[in-house]
């Protein structure tokens, strides 16, 4: 059975971490993307970012490579960081509503 994300929730990597919000959206039938990232020099790690709804906010960047979706604003949002000390990553905070219609909101398949 699949579970939507917690606050504080754990993962053992930034890997994991997306595995987790990506299954998570194709259970409720929609697309994530990542945003506002930030990485350490050295090892080119991510610092933290946001996972938000496809339909969010505006335009940015290359990855974005359907220009037929109609972004809506979405306000979903999950944002992660790194724990230097345990080299875990962390939700640190979230939003898990959408502001369109065709999200799957009845139970997980
Ligand atoms: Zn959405």
């Amino acid at each position: 059975m699949m579970s939507a994300p917690i606050p504080n929730q754990i993962f053992p990597s930034f890997e994991k971490t997306r595995e987790f919000i990506e299954t998570y959206a194709a259970t409720k039938n929609f697309k994530i993307v990542l945003r506002n990232t930030s990485k350490y020099e050295d090892t080119d790690k991510y610092i933290a970012g946001a996972f938000r709804c496809k339909k969010s906010g505006k335009y940015e960047g290359a990855r974005t490579y359907n220009f037929t979706t109609n972004r809506t604003g979405c306000p979903f949002l999950v944002r992660f960081s790194h724990q230097k000390h345990t080299d875990n990553y962390k939700i640190t905070s979230m939003t898990l509503t959408h502001n369109h219609d065709d999200i799957n909101n009845g139970n997980y398949i």
